[in-house]
Order: structure tokens, then sequence, then C-alpha cells
């Protein structure tokens, strides 16, 4: 059961960072509520004043702006899942929103709510990362823009101050000629593992990669030794790499024993799907999934 709640809707970012600062912990941004009130419903979550940021203008919209995607942080993950302009900038992202829990987890959760919340269970976090994508901030004191890199900081950690809200992701396309994919591994509805690989070709040769892997560590991660290593090598011999990174990817992701499966089991996995993820971006030709 929800004890009473006191529900404030701002129409700006100023007001909403007012209230988030003159309430403190009393104060929890709300979105779709997914996460939200799942936790306050268990009790893991104490608030008495939510702060619904959904009448923010400036959170919602999917625009292609000076060449990259713009998604307000208030962006479902459906309307992420079937924009025309996000399969075509960004198709690769475009799936893995399609494979965020179910059909009424996805027209409920936001972007914003997915990223912020930072649980390592996740699926776009992992394909933006391959995208180069960064995130605008925003509260009184004005709005910053970092990489998503850097805004996830540890589990359920972010780089968001008290009184700041996502405002949008900025989505730059990949380079010409670059093809990415994601693939995920599920036993239940959140994903136990999931990678996503871009490439660009050069006939039979890997010109130019980029891996990122997420749900087995504190946060997704892109693996920038892996890329260096496979470049300039053939998809075999990129596959071995992967199977013989084992060393590089616990002390990277720290992956740990659980009930989805032990460590060196998701280690394994790894590989076999960054393989997998590759093989399929190189020889899609223009698709990717
Ligand atoms: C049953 C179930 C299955 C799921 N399966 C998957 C899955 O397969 N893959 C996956 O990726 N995710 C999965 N999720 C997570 C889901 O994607 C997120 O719950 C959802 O995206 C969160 O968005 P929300 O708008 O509901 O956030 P809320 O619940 O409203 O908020 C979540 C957190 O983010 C903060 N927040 C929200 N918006 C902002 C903002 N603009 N600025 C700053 N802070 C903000 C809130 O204060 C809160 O701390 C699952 C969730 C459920 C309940």
């Amino acid at each position: 059961m929800l004890g009473s709640l006191q529900l404030l809707q701002p129409t700006t970012v100023d007001e909403a960072s007012g209230a988030l600062r003159d309430f403190a912990e009393r104060g929890k941004i709300y979105a779709g509520g997914a996460e939200l009130l799942l936790l306050m419903r268990h009790g893991l979550l104490q608030s008495e004043i939510l702060v619904d940021v959904k009448k923010i203008e400036r959170l919602h919209g999917i625009t292609w702006n000076d060449g990259a995607l713009s998604v307000g942080a208030c962006v479902t993950h459906r309307a992420l899942e079937t924009s025309s302009l996000v399969r075509e900038h960004a198709p690769s992202f475009a799936y893995a929103e399609s494979q965020v829990a179910n059909v009424r987890v996805r027209n409920q959760g936001t972007l914003g709510g997915n990223l912020c919340f930072n649980d390592p269970h996740s699926d776009p976090g992992t394909v933006l990362l391959v995208h180069n994508a960064s995130v605008t901030l925003g509260s009184q004191r004005g709005e910053r823009q970092i990489q998503l890199h850097d805004f996830f900081l540890d589990v359920y950690e972010t780089a968001l101050k008290p009184d700041e809200l996502m405002l949008d992701v900025q989505i730059p396309p990949l380079p010409v000629g670059m093809i990415s994919s994601y693939l995920r591994l599920h036993r239940y509805q959140r994903p136990t593992l999931g990678v996503a690989a871009a490439v660009r070709m050069n006939d039979k040769t890997i010109a130019e990669s980029r891996l990122a892997v997420g749900c087995i560590g504190p946060k997704c991660q892109r693996l920038p030794e892996l890329e260096t290593k496979i470049n300039g090598t053939q998809l075999s011999h990129a596959k071995r790499i992967f199977a013989e990174q084992k060393n590089y990817l616990r002390d990277l992701l720290q992956p740990v024993d659980d009930l989805l499966g032990s460590a060196d089991y998701k280690l394994y996995m790894i590989g076999v799907l960054l393989g997998g993820a590759l093989e399929q971006a190189a020889q899609s030709k223009g698709k990717s999934y």
C-alpha cells in the first residue's frame, strides 16, 4: 500500500528543479512510474512528494537536429520502438527498445527514467554507448551536456545532482558505412546480458568497430581495448579474440554469480554474443538489428 502522496505537476524545468531543491529528500521525480511506484509499493523507497515531469514540454519529442537524433527524457520506450526517425537513424536502438519488458511497460516507461534509474539490467544504455550518445541535464542553475559513459557512475548511481533532471538524449548516427547490432540474453523480462556491436568492413577485414556490454557489471561499458584488438582482423579472428579476453572482461565488467548465472557463464556468453552481434552487423549490408 502507498501512503498519502502530494503530486506536483510543474510545466517548466525551472519549476521542477525548484521543487527538488525545496523538498530535497522528501521529493522524487516521477516520469512513467514503472520503477518508482514499484519501489514505493514494496517499501524500498519513501517519498512524500512526487514531482511529475511529464507536463514539461521540453522533455518530449523525437527530432533530428544538427545531424543527431534528439529524444526528450519523457519519450516512452514504445514511442522509440515505433518511431520512423529512430528506425532510420539508429535502427539497433529502435530494436533494443522493442525488447524492453513487454508492451505495457514500454508504454509506461520513459527513456529518461530508464537511464536515470541506472538499473544494470537494462537495454537502451548499451546501444546508446556505441552511438557516443550524450545527455542534457538541467536545473535552475542552467543546462549542461555530458557523455552518457560519464553519466553512468555505478549501480543505481548517476552524475545527476539533487536539483537536476534529465532533459534529453542526443544520439549521433554511426559513421558512414558502419552498421550496428544488438543482442540480448534473458531468462525473465529484464535482460541477463546485452551486447551492442557496430562495425565498418573493408572487404573481409574489420576497418573500424565499437563494442559495448551491459547487465553483467555495475553499469554498461564500452570495450575500447577489444575494439583496438579486432580492428584490422577478419571476423573469425575477432571471434577468437573475444573468447581469449576473459581476464580483461572480468576486470572491466566485474561480473558476479547470481540467480541469472555464474560469473564464468556470463563471461563465456559475452564472447558468444559479441561474436554473433559482430557477424550480424558485418553481414547485414545496410540493415541493422
Ligand atoms: C516488469 C518490468 C520489466 C522491465 N524490463 C526491462 C527490460 O527488459 N529492459 C529495460 O531496459 N528495462 C526494463 N525495465 C525497466 C523500465 O524500462 C524502466 O522501468 C522505465 O524505463 C523507467 O522509466 P519511468 O519513466 O517509468 O521511470 P520512473 O519509475 O518514473 O523513474 C525511475 C527513476 O528515474 C528518475 N527519473 C525519471 N525521469 C527522470 C528525469 N527526466 N530526470 C531525472 N530523473 C528522472 C526517478 O526519480 C526515479 O528515480 C522493466 C521494468 C519493469 C517494471
